[in-house]
């Protein structure tokens, strides 16, 4: 199995268009010890053609023309992508989904709750069912596994283990419209396996790490792990006011109860950290918390990676 990082940035990506933290100020003068970013995507296929995309960011169209394989390869209008795999209702999942317009048919795999939202409460996505054979919407659920099929059906070797990670729905979705929903359906995070045995453990959002996610990782050979905040008042100190990073349902990277820690007794897989915030320190490829980070055993993603499983 293949896999392309084509974004590793949290949502606002880096630098992010407001910010002038000291990240993002630095970067933007060209005295920056680290890259720019676009908001976090994945895409993964098991035989190079037929591509399968982990969310759909905000970025997507960028990050398309950036990689080749995901050119259209025939005359006329064509795609390799097949399918998208979505994770949570969160804008910086989903957005991308508006870039997948012009009438080209994919399935979209997601949980009956977000697929409520985006097509019963945000009427943009209608653009997605212009036609009678455009978009394939799939229910999955919150805990089951279930196999990545191509557009014409066939299956593609890719099989997935989805289960819940939080209960916590984007801001965006009404209260009257959260009740109504499943909560386990809000946050998943997938094991992704290959036919050739290889799995990935996806999760750009991680609002805590227990027992029993330990042992979903244990197995894996690449995780893909939620490195937005290094600590958890960080946007509070840089913006004065705000959220926690767990109030934002992220566990942050540093501290007694962080993800280094948290994670540390995990032997097997590559670890690797995605959707990493403007504000977090470890973009800082000469600062103190990168080089803890890369001593721990971890690597930060940058957009452009690739891996083979
Ligand atoms: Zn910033």
């Amino acid at each position: 199995m293949r896999i392309k990082i084509l974004g590793s940035a949290a949502g606002g990506g880096f630098p992010q268009w407001n910010c002038n933290c000291r990240n993002c100020e630095s970067l933007r003068a060209g005295t920056f010890a680290g890259k720019s970013r676009t908001q976090t995507q994945v895409a993964i296929s098991s035989d190079d053609r037929t591509w399968f995309l982990l969310n759909t960011s905000p970025d997507l169209r960028t990050q398309i023309e950036a990689t080749p394989v995901l050119h259209p390869q025939n005359a006329g209008r064509d795609s390799p992508i097949s399918a998208v795999l979505l994770t949570s209702g969160d804008v910086d999942q989903i957005a991308g989904l508006l870039s997948l317009r012009e009438l080209q048919p994919f399935r979209v795999y997601c949980t009956a709750s977000i697929q409520r939202i985006l097509q019963e409460d945000n009427s943009v996505f209608r653009m997605l069912n212009r036609a009678a054979d455009q978009v394939l919407w799939t229910e999955i659920s919150s805990d089951g596994n279930f196999t990545l099929l191509t557009m014409a059906g066939k299956d593609s070797g890719i099989s997935c283990a989805a289960f819940s990670l939080g209960a916590r729905y984007p801001a965006y979705v009404s209260q009257e419209r959260t009740a109504s929903l499943k909560s386990e359906d809000a946050l998943l995070g997938v094991i992704v396996t290959s036919s050739a045995g290889g799995r990935l453990a996806h999760m750009p959002a991680v609002p805590a790490v227990d027992e029993s996610l330990l042992q979903r990782l244990e197995d894996a050979d690449l995780l893909l792990f939620d490195g937005t905040f290094w600590s958890d008042d960080e946007l509070i100190r840089v913006q004065g006011s705000g959220s926690t990073a767990r109030e934002m349902g992220h566990i942050p990277v540093s501290g007694a109860e962080g993800s280094l820690r948290k994670l540390a007794g995990l032997r097997r897989p590559r670890k690797v950290f995605v959707h990493v915030n403007n504000t977090n320190p470890m973009l800082d490829e000469s600062g103190p918390e990168y080089r803890e980070v890369r001593a721990a055993g971890w690597e930060v993603a940058e957009d452009g990676w690739g891996f083979d499983l």
